[in-house]
């Protein structure tokens, strides 16, 4: 009592200070969203180094994303006053290749080994395949470094895996092709991500040296998100927790509630262990939530109240200033709509003081982006993808892309050269390379020489047959633009190009994504009337990068908003098919839902003051439209604490009289003024308002101008800074 509490204590309630002060034995901080169990983990570690406890080398902190690493460790340098340094801080994979490279030998590596990629991996696995002669068509090699990753991620090494959790993959055969892809692996001095936790944790299992070594180190062990370790993270964890003598000093924070990473082998069943693994272990519950307005809270609450089996947590206001508001639910026409609304909302923010990146928008699915990336860049609003990257400059739509601009151009040699290989057609650099200097000589294009060396018997076997097919791809799909149009002839030829069989074949996690990506991006070349259109409108949107500025919206998928916080969270297509997914629904029963409405309960709990979940009555699929319903969730949510508008009759059966900023704004008025939107629809190409010869316009990249000629859809325009430009008029506001 006579020593004053340090600083940084002061600030925490009763609860947190005794997570804190509880420093040795297994401790789990069993808390809800936004409870400051993050901040707890951070305050720990001060704590244990200010008092002379550990050393900053001796802690081992575990987070879930390296993202969560930076900033833990500039929480711990803030509290410290100095940047700390040398700490065994990071993501499970971060500090288990630290550890492989200290310990290699075990496991018949040497320290320089190196880490491989994925298609690296696949590369090796297919090598390693080939004795077994399978048929790869059936048993797709993707497929097996799927099964060969969950066995990782549930700790079995070939010898550790018994009958009971062999797999019939390969007619039986994948046990012994997963031994072989190891040897090999091991005999070429390389390893693949899920070997770093594995490799790591079958040296703790064996050598009772290294483990007693790390018991030494490791006096304190912090994890957060602990409600999302798989099988082998818990036995590394518990290898290096238990100690032959003296306590285990671990202490985990995890919220059951956000456990939403099942489909990568996490366990839940984790924290309800803990108490079993670790006898004595004491358990403190944190109930204040410090995050969110009372509104929010309580409306995330009662929408989480749905998922049966929780472990049951009390969540209370924590500041009593937070009254706040309501969360606003709006009902949209279509996707348009959707990035208007919240494109406009985010304006007003703008224009009311907000920072940008106190702004999210946060999605189920990353093809969800675009239309919000669109709306957002023409309208001059800085953002960032969080954990990934910008819709058009992912791979897959790169590559799709590419397929167009040949077919829309068939002189478009850069983009000939990206998918002349792309899938593999056998199609190699030599070949690639003699089509150049035939080019030359024919003063053409990259095609020309193929069609010439096609007729000319020039080419052989494979990679004749390989040319044939793409030209044959390209030629049909041309056809069929005149016919059936573009958007159907595009996803044609990427269809017969076997490109999008690729994906499919493809068996990584990322693949369906991607399919998703390309459908998403057929969704978008049906809103222009032509291929060369929709070409220019990504040229536009790719070079209007550039801003520097660091305020910025922040788009990122649920999944990726773990942990983090804004004060103004955008959710937008809570449908049913949508969110919950419709794999979840598909699959049928709970347990896919529960999963489902807890990343709502994410999704909800990020808000500190304002959230905005939005559902469109109707999505576009291709040219089509198709009625969709509003999510479950938006009905789960009590109606005390939500506020409806929009057009929706599902809304009008609860809608609230009070207006507030977000209804009132461009779904009233529809559109703000004088801005003129891009063509929602296809049909509304020819009806829509036309800008004539003399009307002052602003381009988001050029500026101010003036019309001097129109042709559909198409401008020629002065512009201020720039000159004369030809641009698209969905691409300009009117200004007179
Ligand atoms: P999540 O479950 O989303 O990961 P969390 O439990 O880790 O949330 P934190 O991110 O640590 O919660 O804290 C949420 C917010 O509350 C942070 O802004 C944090 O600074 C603040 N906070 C935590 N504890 C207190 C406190 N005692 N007084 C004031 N603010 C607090
Ligand atoms: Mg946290």
């Amino acid at each position: 009592p006579l020593i004053p509490t340090p600083d940084y204590l002061v600030r925490l309630n009763p609860e947190q200070r005794r997570a804190i002060e509880i420093t040795e034995g297994p401790l789990l901080i069993l808390a809800g969203a936004g409870t400051g169990k993050t901040r707890v983990l951070t305050t720990r570690f001060a704590h244990l180094l200010l008092t002379g406890r550990a050393y900053p080398s001796q802690i081992l902190a575990v987070t879930f994303t390296n993202k969560a690493a930076r900033e833990m460790r500039e929480r711990v340098g803030a509290i410290l006053g100095e940047p700390a340094e040398g700490l065994w801080l990071g993501t499970f994979h971060a500090i288990c290749a630290r550890m492989l490279r200290r310990h290699a030998e075990y496991v018949g590596l040497n320290s320089g080994f190196t880490i491989l990629d994925t298609d690296d991996q696949l590369r090796l696995l297919k090598q390693v395949m080939e004795p077994w002669r399978i048929d790869t068509k059936r048993w797709p090699p993707n497929q097996l470094l799927g099964v060969i990753q969950r066995w990782k991620d549930r700790g079995l090494t070939p010898d550790r895996v018994t009958s009971a959790e062999d797999s019939d993959f390969a007619n039986g055969h994948a046990l012994a092709i997963y031994r072989a892809y190891q040897e090999r692996l091991t005999a070429l001095n390389t390893c693949d991500f899920g070997d770093l936790m594995l490799h790591v944790t079958e040296i703790l299992r064996t050598q009772p040296n290294v483990l007693a070594q790390y018991h030494r180190i490791f006096r304190y062990i912090l994890v957060d998100e602990y409600q999302d370790t798989n099988t082998i993270q818990y036995l590394w964890l518990r290898l290096l927790a238990k100690r032959e003598s003296g306590p285990s000093n671990i202490a985990c924070v995890g919220d059951d509630d956000q456990s939403i990473y099942s489909w990568r082998g996490a366990e839940v069943e984790n924290i309800l262990r803990f108490e079993k693994d670790f006898p004595g272990a004491q358990v403190v519950r944190l109930e204040r939530n410090y995050r969110s307005t009372v509104q929010i809270l309580a409306a995330a609450a009662g929408l989480i109240a749905h998922n049966d089996g929780r472990l049951g947590k009390t969540l209370r206001p924590g500041r009593d200033d937070a009254e706040g508001e309501r969360v606003q639910i709006i009902g949209v026409r279509d996707s348009d709509e959707e990035a208007r609304v919240v494109a406009s909302a985010v304006e007003r923010l703008r224009g009311n003081g907000h920072a940008l990146s106190e702004i999210a928008i946060l999605m189920r699915a990353g093809f969800q982006t675009r239309p919000f990336e669109e709306r957002l860049m023409m309208m001059g609003l800085p953002y960032r993808i969080v954990g990934g990257q910008r819709f058009y400059e992912r791979s897959e739509i790169r590559d799709c892309l590419a397929y167009m601009r040949v077919l829309a151009q068939g002189s478009d040699d850069l983009a000939f050269e990206r998918i002349v290989n792309v899938p593999k057609r056998g199609v190699g650099a030599v070949a690639v390379q003699k089509l150049h200097v035939q080019a030359r000589s024919l003063n053409g294009p990259l095609t020309a020489a193929v069609r010439s060396q096609l007729s000319g018997g020039a080419l052989k076997g494979k990679s004749r047959e390989a040319l044939a097919g793409l030209m044959d791809a390209f030629d049909r799909a041309f056809a069929v633009v005149e016919t059936e149009g573009h958007v159907v002839a595009v996803e044609q030829l990427l269809e017969d190009s076997g490109y999008l069989q690729m994906w499919r074949d493809d068996r990584s996690v990322e693949a369906p994504g991607r399919l998703d990506n390309i459908r998403e991006l057929l969704r978008a070349i049906g809103e222009f009337g032509t291929l060369p259109e929709f070409l220019e409108h990504v040229a536009l949107v790719m070079d209007m990068e550039g801003d520097t500025s660091e305020d910025k919206v922040s788009l990122m998928t649920l999944h990726g908003s773990k942990g983090l916080e804004f004060d103004t969270v955008f959710l937008p297509g809570w449908e049913e098919g949508v969110f919950p997914s419709q794999r979840s629904l598909d699959e049928g029963g709970n347990r896919a839902l529960e999963e489902e409405r807890r990343l709502a309960y994410v999704g909800l709990t990020r808000a500190r003051k304002r959230a905005i979940v939005l559902h469109a009555a109707s999505r576009r699929i291709y040219a089509n439209w198709q009625a969709s319903m509003p999510s479950r969730f938006i009905e789960e949510i009590p109606a005390e604490y939500v506020e409806v508008s929009g057009q929706t009759s599902e809304n009008r059966r609860h809608a609230s009289a009070a207006p507030s900023m977000f209804a009132t704004g461009p779904l009233t008025s529809s559109r703000p003024s004088g801005f003129r939107p891009p063509r929602p629809k296809v049909t509304a190409l020819k009806s829509g308002p036309s800008i004539g010869v003399g009307a002052t316009v602003f381009h988001p990249k050029f500026g101010e101008g003036v019309v001097t000629g129109a042709e559909g859809d198409r401008l020629e325009v002065n512009f201020e800074n720039g000159g004369v430009k030809r641009v698209m008029a969905s691409f300009v506001e009117i200004r007179s």
